[in-house]
């Protein structure tokens, strides 16, 4: 007699596809994940609908990997829904866990994005003007869409989340570590723990030589090649690998690209974006400033920090969704 084996669900919200790529990274191990579970929910991959879910009694799912932030009212239905019929609900991926990419709109009101993105974007083509609507009237009906919420949540700040899986999007390694971890039915962390990621920074796994420099400025990647073997930041590149968890292996600066911080902040980090721009200009040494005049300071200070182009797209890509002064006010149409 066989056993049904316990279901395992993932989902995309407000996502870009990648954190299921990740797991297609995964490669022959898909079929180990076959031999435990029973993948039946990921409509990148599968045609299971949202009728079979809701048909499902309550915590039938016995795991569900929930990517993408939550940006709209279906994303929302959507983690709800798969709250309550999971038994464990991982938020998966930087979007889910801390609102990702996604969440650097909340730096706009809603008027101002679909005023960008339908009416004023340069290489727009909307002669009549037209702003999706959640409902559009036609001859056969009503046509719905799902309304965009005020802000980009983390999906924490909706739901109830059992665990974390950080990265954007995490390492197929890792993937296959937390899932051969749940289908073994070891211990598991405290709730609202993290998975699949190590508690100390990108630093401490990175092969990189650090000398002990402190940079004069910081660059854009555009502006120098990196020595090889020596630390990027020493050498002015906006390296976020010592406000940044670990578990990558360092998969950034390995080949020559900075990490951008993708595995999130370091354990009591209120603020991500703070932290990284903490660990930054500790980096930098802007040279003598000693019985300078302040303009002149201030020009010194200025080139220093030039090469940081995109403040806020630096220190808060992964994490403005959970920023301590995420307080704009929303503007409705
Ligand atoms: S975490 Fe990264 S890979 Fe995953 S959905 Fe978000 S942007 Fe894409
Ligand atoms: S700052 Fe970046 S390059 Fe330097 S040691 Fe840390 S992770 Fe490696
Ligand atoms: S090095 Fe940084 S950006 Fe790259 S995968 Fe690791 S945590 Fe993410």
């Amino acid at each position: 007699m066989t056993t049904a084996k316990p279901k395992l669900a993932m989902y995309w919200a407000a996502s870009c596809g990648g954190c299921e790529i990740s797991l297609a990274n995964i490669h022959e191990a898909i079929l180990e994940v076959d031999s435990h579970f029973d993948f039946m929910f990921c409509p990148c991959l599968l045609d299971t609908k949202k009728a079979d879910i809701e048909a499902l009694p309550d915590k039938a799912i016995a795991l569900t990997l929930f990517n993408g932030a939550l940006r709209t009212t279906e994303n929302l239905e959507m983690a709800e829904l798969l709250r309550r019929k999971s038994q464990i609900f991982v938020a998966f991926g930087s979007c889910s866990a801390t609102g990702g990419i996604p969440a650097l709109a909340n730096h706009h009101g809603l008027h101002h994005l679909l005023d960008t993105v339908f009416q004023t974007a340069p290489a727009l083509d909307n002669a009549d003007n037209i702003i999706p609507q959640v409902t559009t009237a036609v001859p056969e009906g009503d046509l719905l869409l799902p309304a965009l919420l005020p802000q980009v949540l983390a999906v924490h700040q909706a739901v109830t989340v059992d665990y974390s899986m950080p990265g954007c999007p995490p390492e197929p390694e890792q993937i296959v570590a937390v899932v051969r971890h749940i289908a073994s039915g070891a211990a598991l962390p405290e709730a609202g723990g993290l998975l699949g990621c190590t508690d100390r920074a990108v630093c401490d796994e990175c092969p990189r030589e650090k000398r002990g420099i402190l940079t004069k400025r910081l660059l854009r990647p555009c502006q120098a090649i990196p020595e090889a073997g020596w630390c990027l930041l020493e050498q002015g590149h906006l390296c976020l690998g010592n406000s940044t968890r670990g578990g990558c292996l360092a998969l950034c600066p390995t080949v020559n690209m900075h990490c951008t911080g993708c595995y999130g902040p370091l354990d009591q980090t209120s603020d991500c974006g703070a932290a990284a721009l903490s660990a930054m200009a500790a980096a930098v040494h802007p040279g003598d400033t000693v019985g300078k005049d302040e303009a002149v300071v201030q020009n010194q200070l200025r080139s220093a920090l030039s090469g940081v182009a995109d403040p806020l797209g630096t220190f808060y890509r992964y994490s403005l969704a959970e920023t301590v002064t995420n307080c704009r006010p929303e503007v409705e149409r």
